[in-house]
C-alpha cells in the first residue's frame, strides 16, 4: 500500500480509530488500515474501501463484513465508515458505547467494543478530557 493512500486515510479519519474513536495518539499499538470489505470477499484497497483502525477493533473486525444482532437475532452488515454516519449508528453513555441502530448494535458486538480494557482506557481518557471526540 502506498504511503500516500495511508496518509490519506489516516487524515480524513483525523488519527482516530473509524470505529471506536480512539485517538491514535493515545494507543499503545500502531493503527492499522482495515479493508471494510475484506480482500476475501473481493474488498479493493482503494480509498473508498479503507477505514483507520484500532488494533483491537481491527483484529476482532478480521474479515467479517456482518453479524447477528444481539436485540433481533437478524443478519446484519457491519458498520461501514465509508456509507454510514458514526452518529446515526452509535452514542456514547460515558465510556460505553451504545447501539442506535442494527447496525451500531452489530459492530459493538463483533467488534467487542465495550470490552473492560477498552472501557477503562476510555474512562482515563475521558478524565483526561480528550475523550469522547463528539458530545
Ligand atoms: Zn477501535
Amino acid at each position: 500500500m502506498d504511503a500516500e493512500l495511508a496518509a490519506l486515510v489516516c487524515g480524513r479519519a483525523n488519527n482516530r480509530c473509524e470505529y471506536c474513536q480512539l485517538p491514535q495518539a493515545h494507543s499503545v499499538l500502531p493503527f492499522e488500515l482495515d479493508h471494510i470489505i475484506a480482500k476475501k470477499h473481493l474488498g479493493e484497497t482503494t480509498a473508498k474501501n479503507l477505514a483507520l483502525a484500532c488494533f483491537y477493533c481491527n483484529s476482532f473486525k478480521g474479515p467479517n463484513i456482518a453479524g447477528l444482532d444481539p436485540k433481533t437475532g437478524k443478519l446484519v452488515q457491519l458498520f461501514n465508515p465509508r456509507r454510514h454516519y458514526w452518529n446515526r449508528c452509535f452514542r456514547w453513555r460515558g465510556p460505553i458505547l451504545i447501539g442506535r441502530t442494527p447496525i451500531g448494535r452489530v459492530t459493538i458486538q463483533l467488534l467487542c467494543l465495550n470490552n473492560s480494557d477498552a472501557v477503562a482506557l476510555r474512562e482515563g481518557l475521558i478524565d483526561e478530557g480528550v475523550f469522547p471526540p463528539f458530545k
